[in-house]
This record gives C-alpha cells, sequence and structure tokens, in this order.
C-alpha cells in the first residue's frame, strides 16, 4: 500500500476475473489487493475462487489439453497473482462508497474494516437462482440430489441410469439437460410454458436425444424425499392440476443472479437484472476509477475465459486510469 494509506487499486471478488486482474495489476507494479470473499450458503453454495470451485472438469480452457478440475485451475490462478506481490484478504466487501470527485474510494468489509482505493475493479460474478421451495434448499445443502449445476454433479453414481429432471428452458437447461442424457434412463425438462427460451440448436441437441423428454406447462411445486430426492410434485400451469414424477436429481437451471446487492444505493449504474453496466466496449463503469470484469457485467458468455480476458481489460482500464492521473 502507498504511504498515504489509499490502495492504488483492489479487486473484488476472486473467480477467473478477479485473479486475471491480479495478475496484470501486480506485474504492472499497482500492489493490488483481492479481497476473495467468505464461503457461505446465500441460498446454494459461494465459494471464494467463484463458480468453478463447484465444477468438476474444465476441459475448454485453452492451455489445459487434458482439461483440469475448476479448484485446480483457481489455485493456478491464485498462485500465479501471488508470484507477482498480490496481496489476499479473506473478507468480503459489504458496502462501497464511490466517490464522484475523482477521489478515493471507500469500501467496508464484513469484518467491519474501512479500506480506501483510487481504483476499484468489481470482479464478483454471478451465483444460480433457485426455486426457493424448503425441501429444494434442504435437500441441496445436504447433498440429497438437488444441484444447480448438472455439469459439476451429474456424473455421481446416485444418478446413474435413473430418472433426472431439469427445471428450465433456457440454454442452460438444455447445455445441461444434454449433459445428463448421457448418463440419465430419462431427462425431463419441466418448463412453466409452451415454448422454450433456448437457441434452436440448444433445443435440437436435446431434443433428438432418445432419452429426453419435456414437460409443458409445469411448475415444481414440491420436491419429495427424506435424504435423498424421490420425486417432485409439479402444478400445470395452465389448469393446476398437481401430479407426482419419479426422479432421482433434480437440476435447477432457471437463470443466475450476479452478486451486486453489496453495490446497490453507491450510485454505481446497474441494468435492470442487477448487472453492473458497462456503457462502453471497456470495464468501465458510470464511476471514475471503478471498472468491471467478469459475469457480474456480462449475461451473455459467462465463461472462464471471456472472464478472464474481462479481468485482463479491467486492469490495463485501472492501470491506465491511474497513470494519466499520476496515481500509478
Ligand atoms: P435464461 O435464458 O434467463 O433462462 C432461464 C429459464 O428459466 C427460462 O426458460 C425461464 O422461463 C426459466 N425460469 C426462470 N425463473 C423460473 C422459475 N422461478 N421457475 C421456473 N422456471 C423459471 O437463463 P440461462 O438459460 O441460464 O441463460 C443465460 C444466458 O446464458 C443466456 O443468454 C443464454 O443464451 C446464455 N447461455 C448460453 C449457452 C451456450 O450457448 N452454450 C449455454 C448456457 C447459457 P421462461 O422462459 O418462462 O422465462
Amino acid at each position: 500500500m502507498a504511504e498515504s494509506g489509499i490502495e492504488k487499486v483492489v479487486i473484488i471478488g476472486s473467480g477467473p476475473a478477479g485473479w486475471t486482474a491480479a495478475i496484470y495489476a501486480a506485474r504492472a507494479s499497482l500492489d493490488p489487493v483481492v479481497y476473495v470473499g467468505v464461503a457461505k450458503q446465500d441460498p446454494g453454495p459461494v465459494l471464494p475462487g467463484g463458480q468453478l470451485m463447484l465444477t468438476t472438469e474444465v476441459e475448454n480452457y485453452p492451455g489445459f489439453p487434458e482439461g483440469v478440475s475448476g479448484p485446480e485451475m483457481m489455485m493456478k490462478f491464485e498462485d500465479q497473482a501471488k508470484r507477482f506481490g498480490t496481496r489476499v484478504i479473506g473478507e468480503d466487501v459489504v458496502k462501497c462508497e464511490f466517490s464522484t470527485d475523482g477521489g478515493p474510494h471507500t469500501l467496508h468489509t464484513s469484518q467491519g474494516a474501512t479500506v480506501r482505493a483510487h481504483a476499484v475493479i468489481i470482479s464478483t460474478g454471478a451465483t444460480a437462482n433457485w426455486l426457493g421451495l424448503e425441501n429444494e434448499m434442504r435437500l441441496a445443502r445436504s447433498g440429497g440430489g438437488v444441484s444447480a449445476c448438472a455439469v459439476c454433479d451429474g456424473a455421481l453414481p446416485i444418478f446413474r441410469n435413473k430418472p433426472l429432471a431439469v427445471v428450465g428452458g433456457g440454454d442452460t437447461a438444455m447445455e445441461e439437460a444434454t449433459y445428463l442424457t448421457k448418463f440419465a434412463s430419462t431427462v425431463y425438462v419441466i418448463h412453466r410454458r409452451d415454448q422454450l427460451r433456448a437457441s434452436k440448436v440448444m433445443q435440437q441437441r436435446f431434443l433428438t436425444r432418445p432419452n429426453a423428454r419435456v414437460l409443458w406447462n409445469k411448475a415444481v411445486a414440491d420436491v419429495l424425499g427424506e435424504d435423498k430426492i424421490s420425486g417432485v410434485v409439479l402444478e400445470d400451469t395452465v389448469t393446476g392440476e398437481r401430479s407426482e414424477l419419479e426422479v432421482a436429481g433434480l437440476f435447477v437451471a432457471i437463470g443466475h443472479t450476479p452478486a451486486t446487492r453489496f453495490l446497490q444505493g453507491s450510485g454505481l449504474a446497474l441494468d435492470p437484472a442487477g448487472y453492473v453496466e458497462l456503457p462502453t466496449r471497456s470495464s468501465r463503469t458510470n464511476i471514475e476509477g471503478v471498472f468491471a470484469a467478469g459475469d457480474v457485467a456480462d449475461a451473455r458468455y459467462r465463461q472462464a475465459i471471456t472472464a478472464a480476458g474481462m479481468g485482463c481489460q479491467a486492469a490495463l482500464d485501472a492501470e491506465h486510469w491511474l497513470g494519466a492521473r499520476g496515481l500509478n
């Protein structure tokens, strides 16, 4: 930290975007500090390192021809950032007071500390949405066959050759359901309307599998089973009629929510879904000296590689911004 007690750059969040920003900022001698966050249930699992911490095998990140586990990849990112002197703090940033006159920003942490910084990079990611049913959350927490990530959990032996269900009608639901057709006896997509939201190509990929079924106009009203899921109660969204479906796994794929609650009231522009708005083709936000990178500012691509690329952009933008003000 500079003698003034003001950090040059603080990075909030520790997924691919945050660590890449840290690598670039550290190599540019900006002496970055990363607030990695605290593990919690909110309502699903949220971990420092982000969503890749819940991913078994990453096969599409260039440079790992044999694939790599999500947690191992995040450890490598962190090690690389630390190698160049990045400081790491295991706290959440819970409130931001952004300066609008070009002066330093003030951040408040979960331990009650206050930190001041000329530049801030927000890379807090997004978390999976849940239906919000009591039994859904109970069985998700206990590992009872309810999950928000088929790609993380679908290959587990408890799901092999069993009927499985995916809730949602978007690209994620199609991707997860298609993946599950490799293991399951039947994969039911439960969708609340009579039309899928997913792109045609993703729909086709699923619908052409012999063990694919879509249950139209159905909502999950309850999840059955004590230690393990045994089925779901469905409610027809047109007639209101209830029925039961026997499944050994339920995968919830109904979108994501960006981790921006701590930014509410800070003056930072968010879109209606809560993602940080980037008004130009850069990482700059509506506030001077505040940059955003990764899923927190990107509902579209949501890939480790795109988040890492955005983290790089944010560090370069912050470096340029600090340099232009003689603060680097
Ligand atoms: P999404 O496009 O927002 O779709 C969410 C789906 O969940 C919708 O079908 C929605 O139903 C349903 N849903 C939402 N809340 C629900 C609730 N409470 N109960 C039941 N159903 C509910 O989200 P996504 O599928 O995660 O995709 C997000 C973005 O990532 C999209 O832009 C997508 O194209 C992209 N993506 C791309 C790929 C790929 O190309 N490989 C893969 C994954 C995601 P309604 O349709 O009725 O609203």
